[in-house]
């Protein structure tokens, strides 16, 4: 069986440690192509290579970085069937789904490579004893850390962004899912990005990712993950005062009014936790809906996820200690009282990871289902009597990713949209966010924003020049 390597300095490179980790398939547990256990030694190469080749990278014109940019963004959309296969084996995905996000990944390398010269600085009147002006600068080494939930979408989205602002990176993919992120760096390679720019170095958090983080040349870190990963990251960001972003869970509220068309409720909301069998950081997966409809929108929902479970168009968890961290879920559930209205039981029918769209009913918000991150699609549902409560109850979590409402009534929408601690706000709608709009959490669910023209500022700096007349 073959093995997935590094990608350093424009080459494929072994292990310095000659260690690989074995990995399973999630659909059927067979045996998948064995990744490089990366160590201190492989960053130590990745991060050098990167350096070395930092200068002539951000003093190419940014137009010339767009155009590679771009270019990659062809590749990947010509390599699409491939590098959706490469995803769907890795991490489980149905076949519909993984182009989709393929297709996204080489949208953030267009987007951003079309957004080079969108990097300005201004003029500052000093009066006119001084020219005074600022310019957005890179960092230089930026080290990039994704999880196995969407990872070439993951990993484009952060270094897009980091590429077309100068940077150059050293990314670190889920032991889980190498497979594409490692092809992306070939790829850039083979549209003629320069050795070193774009480097894979594959291996656990601990002896690769950590590694990373530590590295003195690293300038900024990029984080998408668990908010234990993000904290421990943190920890190492903040002794090396280095900037980082995190994007961490969510525990998001979706809201249902009683003005609400339950017929773009019912779809909505089943995308919204079962989409990626759950595993999805910004999953609506609490819902809260006005007591008036409560029942009503129950039963639409379990017919909806019987539906969902007979279409064969959900696919399994990603790893098996996601796999067993739902069942825990399950016993929890069940230990705090709560009613499952369909699924809260294993679905091993097909072999591998597979859990059932669950809906769990008699919900309270104190309960640890109600306010911790289960990362499969999971819902409880939560009852309520007037706006102020659904507004303290959305507001009450240790997370604050997304939150979404479904209502008629205008005012109201945007009196919550300003109202609900989240990064995000979908109204009459969920997974609405685009390449185009700024992504990211508040509290535990992370800080510093992806996406959107904001995401430019992240991985540059400011630096102020007077000059005396
Ligand atoms: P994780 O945070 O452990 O892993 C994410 C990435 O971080 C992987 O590349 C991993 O190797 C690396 N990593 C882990 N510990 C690290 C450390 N100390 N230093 C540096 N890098 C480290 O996530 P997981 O264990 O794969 O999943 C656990 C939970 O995380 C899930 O149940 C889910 O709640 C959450 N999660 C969230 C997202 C998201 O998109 N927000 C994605 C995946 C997982």
């Amino acid at each position: 069986m073959s093995t997935i390597d590094h990608w350093i300095n424009g080459q494929t490179t072994p292990p310095a440690s000659g260690e690989y980790l074995d990995r399973m398939s999630p659909a059927d547990g067979s045996p998948l192509p064995t990744v490089a256990a990366g160590s201190r030694a492989d960053v130590v190469a990745a991060v050098d290579a990167a350096d070395a080749a930092a200068i002539g990278w951000r003093e190419q014109k940014p137009i010339e970085r767009g155009r590679l940019l771009m270019r990659l963004a062809d590749a990947v959309n010509r390599e699409i069937e491939a590098l959706s296969k490469l995803e769907s084996t890795d991490t489980g995905k149905p076949a519909w789904q993984a182009p989709l996000e393929i297709a996204g990944a080489a949208g953030y390398l267009e987007f951003y490579g079309g957004l080079v010269n969108a990097i300005q600085g201004s003029t500052i009147d000093l009066g006119p004893e001084y020219h005074c002006y600022t310019r957005r600068e890179p960092y230089g080494v930026i080290g990039i850390v994704t999880p196995w939930n969407a990872p070439l979408n993951q990993a484009a989205r952060a270094a897009a962004p980091a590429l077309a602002a100068g940077n150059v990176v050293v990314l670190k993919p889920s032991e889980f899912t190498p497979s594409t992120s490692t092809r992306l760096a070939e790829l850039a390679d083979e549209v003629g990005f320069p050795p070193g720019v774009l480097n894979v170095v594959n291996g656990t958090g601990l002896d690769a990712g950590a590694e990373i983080v530590r590295h003195p040349k690293v300038r900024k870190v990029a984080f998408t993950g668990s908010v234990r990963a993000g904290r421990e990251i943190g920890h190492i960001a903040a002794d090396r005062i280095i900037p980082l972003t995190l994007e961490l869970g969510g525990k998001s509220a979706n809201i249902v009014f009683d003005d609400a068309d339950l017929d773009r409720v019912i779809p909505g909301s089943l995308n919204a936790f079962t989409f990626n069998a759950g595993q999805v950081c910004s999953a609506g997966t609490r819902m809260l809906v006005h007591r008036s409809i409560h029942d009503q929108v129950v039963e639409r929902l379990v017919g909806a996820c019987d539906e969902l479970r007979q279409s064969g168009r959900l696919g399994p968890l990603s790893t098996p200690a996601q796999y067993h961290k739902v069942q825990d879920y399950f016993r929890i559930a069940a230990d705090e009282g709560a009613t499952a209205a369909t699924g809260g039981r294993p679905d091993d029918i097909r072999g591998g990871w597979f859990v059932e769209p669950t809906v769990f009913t008699a919900v309270d918000n104190s309960m640890r289902i109600a306010r911790e991150e289960i990362f499969g699609p999971v819902l409880v549902v939560i009852p309520f009597d007037t706006d102020e409560q659904a507004l303290s109850i959305a507001n009450d979590s240790d997370y604050g990713l997304v939150s979404g409402l479904w209502t008629r009534d205008l005012s109201r929408a945007l009196r919550f949209a300003d109202q609900l601690d989240s990064g995000q706000v979908y109204v009459n709608a969920w997974l609405a966010a685009a390449i185009e709009t700024p992504f990211g959490g508040n509290k535990n669910s992370g800080y510093g924003r992806e996406k959107g023209l904001e995401a430019l500022s992240h991985y540059t700096h400011t630096k102020t020049v007077v000059v005396e007349l």
